[in-house]
């Protein structure tokens, strides 16, 4: 099996030692971070509400989906009445947000949690 980079991991959701394990539990839109990752078992929960950072990451990537589409809407629609630029971003807003809460947790944990990828720890618990 190939090395999941970076930046696949943090896309998947993964856990940021063994790139294997699952960040969340299945089947919910809004899911919980899983408390251990079920692959190499590291602690993804640092400190009482460590993912509680993950607003701050959560607020950028809202920022990136207002300006994404609001510059798509005055492309698109060319230039059109406000409304619309209130109602594409809210829209894009409200539908992206289930990605948002997933991508802004595990990019978190990847770049705050000072976990170091371990790639050979599956097979050392083994
Ligand atoms: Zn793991």
């Amino acid at each position: 099996m190939s090395e999941k980079t970076k930046l696949h991991a943090v896309l998947e959701c993964k856990c940021p030692r063994c790139r294997q394990g699952n960040l969340f539990e299945k089947g919910k839109i809004f899911p919980k971070p899983l408390s251990h990752c079920p692959v190499c078992g590291v602690r993804y929960e640092k400190e009482p509400d460590f993912f509680q950072g993950a607003m701050y990451v959560s607020y950028a990537i809202s920022v990136a989906i207002f300006v994404v589409f609001g510059f798509g809407a005055y492309f698109l629609f060319n230039d059109p009445p406000t409304y619309v630029y209130w109602l594409t971003i809210i829209t894009a807003t409200i539908v992206l947000a289930p990605l948002n809460w997933r991508l802004s947790k595990s990019l978190f944990i990847h770049v705050f949690g000072g976990f170091k990828y371990e790639p050979n720890i599956v097979q050392e618990k083994r």
